[in-house]
């Protein structure tokens, strides 16, 4: 993988895990915050460090932020600092621009000054959690986007006989990408390939057609 480069923007525990993983994986990450402590705290876990006002446009030029892959504004609970360093980021030529959302107002108007990207990590992973604990089989790790997930089907006796014929993607709008027949696996099953009870699909498609198809599979 390419080594990026980052600029992490707000050292509380989310910047600070954001930081030190991208750093941990091999990038070349740029730490900054407006106190010192929280500065000399990381200084061993990543590339470089800054005391810097990052609502200022002039430091943030200053720092090349326009050099960066990715910028992550990782400011929470000071929503004014937050939307401020945002709009501050992007002035100053920031290429892709991450924000952390304590809310879904605050969400939408990181949108709109700019944020090419938004992420509510309290939100996104309580709805991760809830769709783990009712589908422990769904590999929410593979991330599609909110809309989208991987799920295992455990083929009922609704769901047997050839792909051809059982003609899931017309039915649900889900896709087949695997097969499994007890420890046998097949990767993009042919049409002709046959489903019997207890087999697995690992299907793909939108959380709503992935339920449809789940909620037929269990109606027995
Ligand atoms: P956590 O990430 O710990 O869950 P949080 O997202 O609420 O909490 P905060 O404590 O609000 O995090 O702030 C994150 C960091 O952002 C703090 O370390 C704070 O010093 C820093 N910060 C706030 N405003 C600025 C700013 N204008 N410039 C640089 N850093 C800032």
């Amino acid at each position: 993988m390419k080594r990026q480069q980052y600029l992490v923007i707000g050292l509380g525990r989310f910047g600070t895990a954001v930081a030190t993983t991208l750093y941990q994986l091999g990038h070349e990450v740029v730490a900054i915050d407006e106190q010192e402590e929280n500065v000399q705290r990381i200084m061993n876990q990543v590339t470089h460090v800054a005391m810097v006002d990052a609502t200022d446009e002039r430091a943030l030029a200053a720092i090349g932020i326009q050099d960066f892959d990715v910028v992550v504004v990782a400011i929470g609970a000071d929503v004014k600092a937050n939307i401020l360093t945002t709009v501050a980021a992007k002035s100053a030529g920031a290429r892709y621009v991450v924000c952390k959302a304590i809310d879904d107002m605050t969400r939408r108007v990181l949108e709109k000054v700019g944020a090419d990207m938004v992420v509510r990590p309290e939100h996104d992973m309580g709805v991760r959690l809830a769709r783990k604990l009712v589908r422990p089989h769904s590999f929410d790790d593979i991330d599609l986007g909110n809309d989208y997930a991987i799920v295992e089907v455990h083929a009922t006796q609704r769901i047997e006989g050839s792909l051809r014929d059982l003609n899931l993607t017309n039915r649900f709008g889900v896709q087949v990408i695997a097969l499994k027949k007890g420890s046998q696996v097949r990767i993009t099953p042919k049409a002709d390939d046959r489903v019997a009870e207890h087999d697995t699909l690992v299907v793909v498609g939108t959380i709503e057609s992935v339920e449809k198809l789940l909620n037929y599979a269990e109606n027995t």
